[in-house]
């Protein structure tokens, strides 16, 4: 994915029937090929005409909405998170129950500020089903390393200049309408085995460097 206009779509980290039947391969092509792709493009068609914009990275737009020419505020809200979201969304999973656990620094985080694993997805797996029509839930980290859980409507992303978010549930119907038609509670449990714990590991360990927005 370059970092800075023109985006481009960032191709899967593996194939794809990895996450089957968890998610299948056809939900994928269309939820990374054709959702993903289109928020890319409209992300793109509303930067291009503001050359001054054409150097900062996507955290840095999302970051600052208000400040960015407010007829496009709307769109890079939708489309720049778009993008972040779904970027986030497919980098962090893989086969499930693939066997990755936490790193140390993680797994004592997680332990610290929520007591248990099992009590961390829990509290995710609640906050993603309780997201009332189309959104987002995720687990975030703060500069400092405190976990919490939060939840964004629509294409919105958690503050990025606060925090790190270190893995989510898009709860969008394109995400699971082919494999579970509308059983979010089956798909938000079964996805929450998909989790790449070395790709959020790396993430945490690397939330100094994740936080820059310029
Ligand atoms: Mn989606």
């Amino acid at each position: 994915m370059a970092k800075t206009y023109p985006f481009t779509l960032q191709e899967l980290p593996y194939p794809y029937d990895t996450l089957s039947p968890v998610v299948g391969e056809e939900t994928l092509h269309f939820h990374h090929d054709k959702h993903m792709n289109a928020y890319v493009d409209n992300l793109n068609k509303a930067i291009e005409p503001y050359a001054e914009l054409h150097d900062v990275t996507l955290n840095g737009l999302l970051a600052h909405l208000n400040q960015l020419p407010q007829t496009i505020q709307t769109a890079v809200r939708n489309n720049g998170g778009g993008v972040y979201n779904h970027q986030l969304y497919f980098s962090t999973v893989g086969a499930p129950n693939a066997g990755t656990k936490p790193d140390a620094a993680l797994q004592s985080a997680i332990e610290r500020d929520f007591g248990s694993m099992d009590e961390m997805k829990a509290q995710l797996g609640q906050t993603a089903l309780t997201r009332f029509g189309s959104g987002w839930a995720y687990l975030v980290a703060d500069a400092q390393g405190k976990l919490s859980i939060c939840s964004t409507p629509n294409q919105d992303v958690p503050d990025l200049s606060q925090y790190v978010p270190l893995m989510t549930v898009d709860v969008w119907e394109h995400a699971y309408y082919l494999d579970y038609q509308n059983r979010r509670p089956d798909y938000v449990k079964a996805f929450l085995t998909l989790t790449n714990w070395d790709v959020v590991s790396k993430r945490y360990a690397d939330r100094a460097s994740l936080l820059e927005t310029n």
